[in-house]
């Protein structure tokens, strides 16, 4: 789909951009089928996309004959795409309350970036046995995805993301790939699964977002909501951790062995 086909779409449908819904609708040819082409499908994959927009990916993603199901909050824009597509399963809902029994093998989406965080969360909490993520997002939200202990960024996203599995940063976005175009350059990553993500659950999410609730505290501090102070000792000496460590200086893996030590 390209800019002209974008604009068209808009004025036939009278459809006015959402800023409020982060739509910056993808105009890029190339990269359009560079993104589709990083997914890896095959015709059995179940693929599930998040925000379609006016069906930039959607597209060529129903042309691959795979299952294909797409999370739209917009009410205009699922409408409009449930009678022009055919080949996809529109859902017309807030990906953050959409519920499905049933795991995709893949995962991509354009990620509305106001809301990439609670996204990518939701994803590697109910979603991790999908075998590949791709995403678009804002260039500079990178350094809070690929980041280590004792980085500023370092938190609860980054460590669900490095357990998930192997990522890639793939290509540099401009804005003018986009109908509106954004104020900030963007840019194209992937992961692939590995073993390591079997830990991931809504649970795991939650016991992250507990260790870093307050970020200066000590991490035992922090972890008195969720365990006795006793299990809690216990746990971090057998784990050899300090007992005056604080979240961000614990690798991932450890996050994996206290959470294993603490609640299972
Ligand atoms: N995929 C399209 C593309 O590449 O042109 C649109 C991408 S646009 C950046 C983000 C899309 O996500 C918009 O269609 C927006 O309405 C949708 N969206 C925003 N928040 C959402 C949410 N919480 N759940 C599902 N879709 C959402």
């Amino acid at each position: 789909m390209n800019r002209e086909t974008i604009k068209e779409i808009m004025h036939e449908q009278g459809i006015l951009p959402q800023s409020r819904f982060g739509q910056n609708f993808l105009c890029d040819e190339n990269i359009i089928s560079s993104i589709v082409s990083l997914c890896g499908i095959s015709r059995e994959d179940h693929v599930l996309e998040i925000g379609p927009g006016l069906g930039s990916l959607t597209v060529p993603l129903s042309e691959l004959g795979c299952d294909l199901t797409c999370v739209e909050i917009d009410t205009g824009l699922a409408a409009y795409l449930s009678s022009h597509i055919t080949g996809a399963n529109i859902v017309n809902c807030d990906f953050l309350k959409y519920e499905s029994a049933a795991c995709p093998d893949v995962v991509v989406s354009n990620i509305p970036y106001y809301v990439m965080t609670d996204i990518m969360k939701r994803l590697f909490g109910d979603f991790s046995g999908a075998r590949r993520m791709v995403f678009m997002v804002e260039d500079e939200a990178v350094a809070r995805i690929d980041c280590g202990p004792n980085s500023k960024q370092y938190g609860p996203l980054a460590i669900l993301c490095k357990l998930y599995g192997s990522f890639n940063y793939e290509f540099r976005v401009p804005h003018t790939a986009f109908v509106p175009q954004p104020n900030t350059t963007s840019a194209v990553i992937s992961f692939s699964r590995r073993d390591t993500a079997d830990i991931l659950s809504p649970e795991f999410v939650k016991f992250l977002n507990a260790c870093f609730s307050m970020r200066r505290k000590m991490l035992k501090k922090n972890l008195a909501a969720v365990a006795s102070s006793e299990d809690i000792n216990e746990a971090f000496s057998r784990l050899g951790i300090s007992e005056n460590a604080r979240a961000e200086e614990l690798e991932p893996a450890q996050f994996a062995d206290l959470y294993l030590e603490l609640m299972s």
